[in-house]
């Protein structure tokens, strides 16, 4: 079945229209009618080919919230009517050691990623959720407490998932100072978890114009990273940094922040490497992590966490029509505080 999307066919021209093929339910597939999908800094790599891998044509879109249209007759998560999600994974060995352990982001074999992966079905490569529909294993497919507004709730599945994971992997909760770097799609994210995790949160954000919202957002205070004498106040005084940042930046002045056996950990995935001083990690024996995503289970249950404390993301809701126009906004770190796209656009 042909379905209406936005692809990107090089890496220097916009997102237009374009068709996808979609498979009718195989026995464990849940067919999702896309509500809204999120715009991801990720989805901006992908498609400006940064990380060098991007398969063309390509149809981004990881944070996808739908209706349930149809299932396969073995499907006993999903009913037709319910609201579903789709996060960054669709598929992974679910045999090797971290698939076992309910870690299928960091399958030995590779998961199979929501779009530019290897489509173990059709052979070809999956397509994303800027497009009228999507089909997914229910083993895959997250549900959504009717309780969220299922466009605010998008970005749970990659932005939210992906904040929530390093907070509770590193344990961060009542006493801990943590501090979290950029307030994008991820950091007003992290900073949302940290703080319903009891956490005394500090954002560190370039621009000036944020302070008051990320004090809004939870923020206990809020550290403009330009300027050197405030920075130097926070110095070896946190047990926990969240690097959410997408562009290139002095990692060194965030590892000098982090007191003796804290971490600093990255999520954001820019497009080149970032230089690390040996001495920015031996002074107090501080540790630089890393952390994508989250697992199946830890997405469903950040999910519930979300539905029971009330937690979504601050969205501005668009037209798929205003799709490049929301990416160059981000590379402007312009965005309050996630671009979430109304696919009803696309079916107009
Ligand atoms: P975003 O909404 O564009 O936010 C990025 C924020 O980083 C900006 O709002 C800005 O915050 C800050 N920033 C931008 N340029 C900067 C610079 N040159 N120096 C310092 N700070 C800068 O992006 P996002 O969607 O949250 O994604 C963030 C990164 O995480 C991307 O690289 C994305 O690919 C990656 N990601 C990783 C995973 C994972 O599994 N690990 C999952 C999703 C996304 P301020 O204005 O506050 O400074
Ligand atoms: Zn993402
Ligand atoms: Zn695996």
């Amino acid at each position: 079945m042909t379905t209406k999307a936005y692809a990107a066919h090089a890496a220097t021209t916009p997102l237009a229209p374009f068709g996808v093929a979609r498979r009718d339910p195989l026995p464990t597939d849940v067919e999702i009618d896309v509500l809204f999908c999120g715009v991801c800094h990720s989805d901006l790599h992908q498609v400006r080919n940064e990380w060098k891998n991007t398969v063309y044509p390509c149809v981004p879109g990881h944070e996808v919230v739908g209706r349930v249209t149809r299932v396969g007759a073995d499907v006993r998560k999903f009913r037709a009517g319910d609201v579903a999600a789709v996060g960054v994974i669709v598929d992974s060995c679910r045999t090797c050691p971290s698939c076992t352990r309910g870690l299928e982001q960091y399958c030995q074999c590779t998961p199979t990623y929501t779009y530019n992966s290897p489509d173990k079905v059709s052979g070809g490569i999956t397509y994303g959720g800027y497009s009228e529909r999507i089909v997914a294993d229910e083993a895959f497919t997250l549900k959504v407490s009717e309780k969220l507004n299922p466009a605010a709730a998008a970005p749970l599945l990659c932005a939210g998932i992906t904040t929530y994971s390093p907070l509770r992997h590193w344990k961060v909760g009542p006493g801990q100072k943590v501090g979290v770097v950029g307030l994008g799609g991820l950091g007003h994210m992290g900073v949302k978890f940290a703080r319903a995790f009891g956490a005394h949160v500090v954002l560190f954000t370039t621009s000036p114009s944020k302070i008051e919202d990320g004090k809004r957002l939870g923020a206990h205070e809020v550290v403009v990273s330009k300027d050197a004498g405030e920075m130097k106040k926070h110095a070896n005084s946190f047990d926990f940094v969240l690097d959410c940042v997408s562009a290139e930046h002095d990692l060194n002045a965030y590892l000098a922040l982090v007191k003796l056996d804290g971490t600093l950990c990255l999520v954001g995935l820019p497009e080149h490497p970032l230089p690390v001083a040996a001495f920015s990690l031996l002074g107090p024996r501080r540790s630089l992590a890393g952390s994508g995503i989250g697992g199946i289970a830890e997405t469903q249950e950040m999910l519930d966490f979300c539905a029971e404390k009330g937690i979504v993301s601050d969205v501005e809701v668009i037209p798929i029509q205003k799709v490049n126009e929301a990416y160059e906004r981000l590379l402007k770190s312009d965005v309050k505080y996630r671009f979430v796209i109304d696919m009803a656009s696309l079916k107009s």
